[in-house]
């Protein structure tokens, strides 16, 4: 298990319709038929090319021209609602990470301060990535503030 306190970053998975074409049966798409068949062994309907729509669900690797795992970490979220994701930072920027640790303790005395100071170490390493995500994989992305604990 491994714990951070700091900025991190949630959001919800983005799904794209994808359409191809390919020979199937005209009139049920799911009848087993041979490419070379004229006609649907099953229900006699004509073999031919047909659209098929899926819904496939993006996800980082998804982002053109940029090894954004390098950057930040996904982790599995085990419990974390179907849908949706988290990430923290790779460099460990924007926070604190207790991994590995038996004890560990931990005074803020300005939270304001340390806080601001993590925003602007967060912003600096990944402000890039942050609208990479937004634009190409990810919905209602935001920045948050506190404690992520995460098998990974
Ligand atoms: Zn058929």
């Amino acid at each position: 298990m491994e714990t951070h306190f700091g900025y991190y970053i949630t959001g919800k998975e983005r799904t794209e319709e994808i359409s191809t074409t390919e020979v199937r049966c005209t009139e049920n798409h799911d009848h087993i038929v041979h490419p070379k068949q004229k006609f649907c062994g099953e229900c006699g309907a004509m073999v031919g090319p047909v659209t098929v729509t899926e819904q496939r669900t993006l996800w980082y690797d998804d982002i053109p021209d940029e090894d954004i795992t390098d950057h930040l970490i996904f982790p599995e979220y085990c419990d974390a609602p179907a849908g949706e994701i988290i990430a923290v930072s790779n460099y460990g920027a924007g926070g604190l990470d207790i991994d590995g640790h038996d004890y560990n303790e931990i005074a803020i005395d300005n939270l304001e301060e340390v806080k601001r100071k993590h925003f602007e170490e967060f912003m600096t390493k990944h402000a890039h990535d942050i609208e990479l995500l937004k634009k190409y994989v990810y919905d209602d992305v935001e920045i948050k503030y506190g404690f992520v604990s995460y098998d990974y």
